[in-house]
């Protein structure tokens, strides 16, 4: 069954319903469970577990160090382009916004890199928004081609694309892809998307899916948090990471906890999470699915980033530009949203040894870059 098809039958009121009808009872039976089932996550998500939050924290973080130990993995994203046709309404870079835009050339963004690199990094986002014609498959080919060298993870968040474009990206290095849904309720991404080619829900749901086909190492997906009532998107986006589990044992599947926060300007979100609902989403997530990588993004603020440390997270940005060509002077005009956590990279490894987690830069190295080493030694 494609995940399409599951999400059909998930993404319902009855779900709903089950989700706030699930008792303490079924919360204390999902916490006693090894490997909590579809009925345990709902549970674990329900309002009836919120008084059992410390619980929940206490298995996670055991959860967390069993398989990933004390360690976070640091990366930051580098925004290539802002250039975008499509019209979502929560976001800076909509085509009808008045911004400054900008794309830099593979040379420029190489430039970028050695600024990132600079600062030990050596796990890079690469972002566009989406416009093909300007940033497509061969513009970001391009870019990685000349940025691989500095970094031996080398991910992509852009447009939904073909399978043999994410074949294409592969081939020039590219080793890991996120891709948000933003929501999994099908009917409200309508309203939310209304002009571009964003519109097609169908294809953006299946890109992660495409790929892990086309050979990506790490495949990352999630929900915009605020868009909708939380606790049936956090269901769907666990449903959705375990559907390619199954599907691609040899993934690399993590999850991102991306939450709107009330900002400047007329559209806000309609279902702000507060902090204690992030932590529950967190720690429902993590004990239902106690492999994957859990990414937490400079959208929140640093006190409550170095507190939800040792709750799940495997991953965080550090030194965070949203600008296109922020790290080298670029306008900060034209970022695509506003971060809650400004601090550098030092600053994050600081706050992390401080509460005995260990930084990690790189956790693979491309074949080609091991022959180059050997032949080097
Ligand atoms: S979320 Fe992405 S596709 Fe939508 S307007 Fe922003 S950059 Fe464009």
């Amino acid at each position: 069954m494609s995940f399409a098809d599951a999400l059909a039958a998930l993404y319902t009121p009855e779900t709903a319903r089950a989700i706030e009808a699930a008792d303490e009872a079924a919360v204390l039976r999902a916490l006693e469970r090894r490997a909590p089932d579809e009925a345990d996550l709902a549970a674990l998500l329900a309002p009836a577990a919120a008084p059992h939050l410390e619980a929940m924290a206490r298995r996670a973080h055991e959860t967390t160090v069993r398989h990933f130990g004390r360690t976070i993995q640091l990366f930051t994203p580098l925004y290539l382009s802002n250039y975008c046709t499509n019209g979502c309404v929560y976001c800076g870079f909509n085509t009808g916004n008045r911004i400054p835009r900008a794309q830099l050339t593979p040379e420029q963004a190489l430039a970028e890199g050695r600024a990132i690199a600079a600062t030990g990094l050596r796990q890079l986002l690469l972002l566009t928004g989406e416009a093909p014609a300007r940033a497509g498959t061969d513009y970001i080919a391009a870019c990685a081609r000349l940025l691989r060298p500095l970094f031996p993870s080398l991910g992509v968040e852009v447009h939904a694309l073909a399978e043999a474009d994410y074949r294409a990206l592969t081939r020039a290095g590219v080793d890991a892809m996120t891709m948000f849904q933003e929501t999994y309720d099908r009917e409200l991404y309508a309203t939310l998307h209304p002009r571009g080619p964003k519109r097609d829900f169908a294809w953006r749901l299946g890109a992660p899916e495409r790929a892990c086909r086309a050979g990506m190492r790490v495949v990352n997906v999630g929900a915009l948090l605020g868009l909708a009532p939380w606790r049936l998107e956090v269901f769907a986006t666990a449903l959705h990471a375990r559907h390619l589990q199954r599907r691609h044992p040899g993934v690399d599947i993590a999850i991102s906890l991306p939450r709107m926060r009330p900002h400047a300007g007329a559209w806000q979100p309609a279902h702000p999470l507060t902090d204690s609902e992030l932590v529950q989403a967190m720690t429902a997530l993590r004990l239902f699915l106690p492999q994957a990588g859990i990414t937490l993004s400079t959208r929140e603020a640093p006190a409550l980033r170095d507190n939800l440390v040792p709750l799940g997270v495997t991953r965080m940005s550090a030194g965070v530009s949203t600008a296109v060509g922020g790290h080298t002077g670029g306008d900060p005009g034209s970022g695509q949203f506003e971060i809650s956590d400004p601090r550098g990279v030092d600053a994050v490894c600081a706050a992390l040894r401080q509460r005995g987690y260990q930084p990690v830069f790189k956790d693979w190295e491309p074949l080609e870059h091991a022959h180059t080493a050997r032949r080097a030694s």
